[in-house]
């Protein structure tokens, strides 16, 4: 019998099995000319031995110019480490291997092609292993006793090149002699078992996924046909809101298989055909487990046809058709239900959110409070205090889902090293350092929320209530320090009078912080989502794109352009906005002037109590309280929140 020695480079059973199970999960993609791929592996105890293969994987070589192409993530290291690995992403080819799928960073998650889940050797695999690096036959229960083996076993067995016999005799004496390993825990972070229906901070889009789950019950029982069965949704959100793990655990609700897809992972062969076939096997994968969910990550990347120019056009083109062929089901997409995600909704071809396709699309936003401590709560598995949850809750606004399971793994991690079960100063210790606003301060946002909330409902709108926050986190991106809410009246009409008020209320913060406090500051203006570029784009759309300007041609949608290259489009419309925003300035500080003592007095209780109800206001600028004559149903909240 043939001795299983060490091969050239060293390769013993292991390297070779781990060299087999990355070959088989990447197989899609070994023949693309570039890409950066992350592996979940499934021993992360052996990296090092999955590394070595993942080398060979990459160039059979073993150039070990190649070696900076493969890396072990390390959760434990500092922020430095995920930048070098971000920089060699910038290679031709990268692996990453990660220990499981929850240490991944959203950021790194983002700029990998693709990551995959590395399945341990199966005997079957072993047998051929053997086969094919030993040419050596071992039977089906010599190939599962390999299979099961520890590697570290498996390599003490092997040394010195013995028989295949002599390998398996030791192993099995060691198996008899050592005290068995302890299996590693369930990766406590993982959620991997969750169900919807344990779920915070959907809103809409778990609703819908509940119902969906009813459905499906009801099409398995025969009870309703296909055609009464959803068939997709769009997700949108930023990063980390937790659009995958809402396909997972709606898959788990619905007690039906997930397949996940994306562009990246049809594309890594590169060519047209290979992606339109990648693509066809996953809805045909689909189809043979229906009913079952197929999830499509990055749908935008598909970019839209009127989008698609230059040399890849006609690929883009295709693609999408491609897409739509599919979602159309020309041979029956009975029982696949497609989950779309995307960061940018609005690069999606139009055509892919068409009435029978995509047709549903909701945006998932940042948890808000209540949303906050409920995924506090899933994460640290109710392990504290009730009240505790609420205070990191309040704590943590402008956090994502991912956010927070990130602050409690820091936190489990803390307690583990000192071996006891997490705490609430574990959690506190890794949340955002929370700065409490000072009382000048306090008095400036209330202020400037007064002049909103006074305004808006001078010109008629229906005002919730108006807030304003006594600590902010310096570091989150997105912040507010107040926040007014409005309710929204679906069937109002928005004419040019309802855009007029609109901005006239929009800029009533900086009205009142001129008016009551000599001038405003910067935190009304500036960049996206401040007062002053809100007031500016409604003023550009009146001009525009409503025909309520100047002039009648339209720009179309304006959501998507800056502003400077709207005035790059229409040199003179700049002039005429801010004619709209002077006079809508104006207006705001005529009222404002008007309400003046009343404006006082809001100020004053509500640094006092930190929020006011829509009545108290309008009840303090002796406001008819009824409801526009227009609004006829009741259906959201707009809200202006002022930016920290
Ligand atoms: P996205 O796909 O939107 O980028 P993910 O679904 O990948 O976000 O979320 C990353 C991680 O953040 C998840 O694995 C989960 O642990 C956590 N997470 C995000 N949103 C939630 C939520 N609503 N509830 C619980 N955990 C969440």
């Amino acid at each position: 019998m043939k001795n299983m020695t060490r091969d050239g480079r060293g390769f013993s059973l292991p390297e070779f099995l781990a060299y087999a199970c990355i070959s088989k999960a990447m197989r899609p993609y070994r023949r693309a000319s570039q890409y950066a791929i992350g592996l979940i592996i499934p021993q992360w105890s052996f990296k090092a031995t999955y590394m070595r293969a993942a080398l060979v994987v990459l160039d059979t070589n073993q150039d070990y110019r190649l070696q900076d192409q493969v890396k072990a993530f390390e959760e434990d290291l500092a922020e430095g480490h995920i930048e070098a690995i971000m920089d060699m992403i910038q290679n031709r080819k990268t692996i990453i291997l990660f220990k499981s799928d929850e240490v991944i960073p959203f950021h790194l998650r983002h700029a990998l092609d693709v990551i995959i889940e590395v399945k341990a050797p199966e005997a079957r695999q072993v047998r051929g292993v053997v086969r094919w690096a030993y040419k050596v036959s071992v039977t089906e229960g010599q190939a599962e006793a390999l299979a099961t083996c520890d590697w570290k076993r498996l390599k003490l067995a092997m040394t010195r090149g013995r028989p295949i016999s002599r390998v398996l005799s030791v192993i099995e004496k060691m198996a008899a002699t050592e005290p068995a390993e302890q299996k590693p825990a369930r990766d406590p972070e993982a959620l991997s078992d969750i169900r919807l229906e344990d779920m915070f901070g959907y809103g809409e889009a778990k609703l819908w996924g509940l119902d969906l789950a009813r459905d499906l019950d009801d099409w398995r029982a025969g009870t309703i046909s296909w055609d009464d069965v959803d068939r997709g949704i769009l997700l949108s959100g930023r990063p980390g809101v937790g659009k995958t793990i809402f396909a997972r655990a709606l898959s788990a609700s619905c007690n039906v298989k997930l397949i996940t897809a994306s562009y990246a992972k049809w594309q890594a062969k590169g060519y047209l055909n290979d992606f339109l076939k990648a693509m066809q096997q996953s809805f045909k994968e689909a189809k043979q487990y229906a009913p079952a969910i197929l999830f499509i990550d990055e749908i935008d990347a598909f970019g839209s046809r009127d989008a698609a120019t230059g040399s890849n056009a006609s690929y883009d083109i295709k693609a999408i058709n491609g897409l739509l062929e599919q979602l159309d089901g020309i041979e029956g997409r009975e029982g696949v239900i497609v989950v779309a995600a995307s960061n940018h909704p609005t690069k999606v071809d139009p055509a892919i959110l068409r009435s029978g396709r995509l047709d549903r699309h909701v945006k998932i936003p940042l948890p808000d409070l209540q949303a906050r401590a409920a995924i506090f709560r899933v994460h640290l598995r109710e392990s504290l205090p009730e009240e505790e949850y609420k205070a990191f809750a309040e704590l943590t606004e402008g956090a994502s889902g991912a956010d927070i399971q990130l602050t409690v793994r820091n936190a489990r991690r803390r307690a583990r090293r000192l071996r006891r079960p997490v705490t609430s100063a574990d959690v506190r210790i890794h949340l955002p350092i929370a700065a409490k606003v000072p009382p000048e301060a306090l008095k400036v946002n209330a202020v400037h929320e007064i002049g909103h909330v006074v305004v808006g409902v001078a010109v008629g709108m229906e005002l919730v209530k108006v807030e304003i926050s006594t600590q902010i986190i310096p570091t989150a991106p997105y912040q507010s320090v107040g926040k007014a809410t409005f309710a929204r009246h679906t069937w109002a009409r928005r004419t040019k009078a309802y855009y007029l008020d609109l901005i006239a209320m929009t800029l009533a913060g900086m009205a009142a912080e001129e008016l009551l406090l000599g001038c405003h500051d910067d935190g009304s203006s500036g960049g996206r989502g401040s007062d002053l570029y809100d007031a500016t784009r409604t003023a550009i759309a009146v001009e525009r794109s409503h025909g309520m300007g100047s002039g009648l041609a339209s720009f179309g949608d304006l959501a998507d352009h800056p502003i400077n290259e709207i005035s790059h489009m229409d040199p003179k419309l700049l002039a005429r906005v801010d004619a709209i925003l002077e006079e809508q300035l104006n207006r705001a500080k005529e009222i404002l002037e008007r309400h003046r003592r009343a404006c006082e007095k809001l100020v004053e209780s509500l640094v006092d109590r930190l929020g006011l109800s829509g009545q108290e206001v309008m009840d303090a600028i002796d406001k008819n309280t009824s409801s526009q004559p227009t609004a006829l149903v009741r259906d959201g909240l707009h809200s202006l929140s002022s930016a920290s």
